[in-house]
């Protein structure tokens, strides 16, 4: 079966001023995939993914994105997508529902908040202000507000960021669900175990340019394959497969 290309990023160049953030980068993201960006700080993940999300100006370069051209159509796409607000874009004093309505009001949509408290497992939650929730409870309520529109590709920056273990893998389960669902997810993040666990298909990217885009189990083996061995025997667990072991991982952060 031919994958479907609902992402396709040409050539793309970014410059800030003097500096060049984006050094010509092309990749594809097929339809129903967890596509991963995967640098570290400064690799130009985020400025990468505002201009797919037509909230930055590229240099140059062409992106389509689920068939429209950035350049042309970016109310077209922007009906089509979710994107992941920073913390700052909430109200704070106003409570999970009435942020919800809210949102919903500005999308001309009408959708029932508990239905989406429910999505992200924040139903309890429902009359508490955006500020009294813990990191993880925030992370997973400005996901809820990326599926309001019901989208066919969500764009989550670093959503796991600081986030304890058990927050951390809740989080993986909640992104695995929406792709299950039907949802193309584009993440990215600095946790090389994460994009492991997490994503389909990876593209590492390092001072603006892609390096490699594979599946993480194929890069693994053609390193593998190429007689890289670890200095040391790997155990097959690690001390966060013990602490999540021991504790568990219900919705309780
Ligand atoms: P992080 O993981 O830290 O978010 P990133 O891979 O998302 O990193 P970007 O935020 O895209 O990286 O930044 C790429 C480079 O572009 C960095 O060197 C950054 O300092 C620079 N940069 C980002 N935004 C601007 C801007 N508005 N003006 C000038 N330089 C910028």
């Amino acid at each position: 079966m031919k994958e479907n290309k609902i992402i396709s990023v040409k050539n793309l160049v970014k410059n800030y001023g003097d500096f060049q953030a984006v050094k010509g980068i092309s990749f594809d993201v097929f339809e129903g995939e967890i596509f991963g960006l995967l640098g570290p700080n400064g690799a130009g993940k985020t400025t990468t993914l505002e201009i797919i999300e037509t909230l930055r100006d590229k240099t140059s370069g062409e992106i389509m994105v689920d068939g429209f051209d950035v350049d042309k159509y970016p109310s077209a796409i922007k009906q089509r997508i979710g994107v992941q607000l920073q913390a700052a874009g909430y109200y704070p004093n106003l409570n999970l529902t009435e942020l919800i309505e809210l949102f919903c009001g500005l999308y001309g949509i009408d959708v029932k908040p508990m239905e989406m408290l429910d999505k992200v497992s924040l139903r309890d939650k429902a009359r508490a202000k955006y500020k009294e929730l813990s990191g993880g409870q925030k992370q997973r309520f400005s996901i809820a507000t990326t599926l309001i529109n019901n989208p066919r590709i969500v764009f989550l920056d670093e959503p796991t960021t600081g986030l304890d273990p058990q927050a951390r893998r809740n989080l993986w389960d909640l992104i695995t669900t929406i792709r299950n669902n039907g949802t193309t997810v584009v993440i990215t993040t600095h946790y090389m175990d994460e994009a492991e666990v997490l994503c389909d298909r990876v593209a590492l990217v390092d001072n603006g340019k892609v390096v490699v885009i594979d599946t993480p189990n194929n890069m693994i083996d053609e390193l593998v394959n190429s007689g890289f061995e670890r200095k040391k025997e790997v155990k097959k667990a690690t001390l966060e497969d013990v602490f999540i072991q021991l504790t568990g991982k219900a919705w309780r952060e």
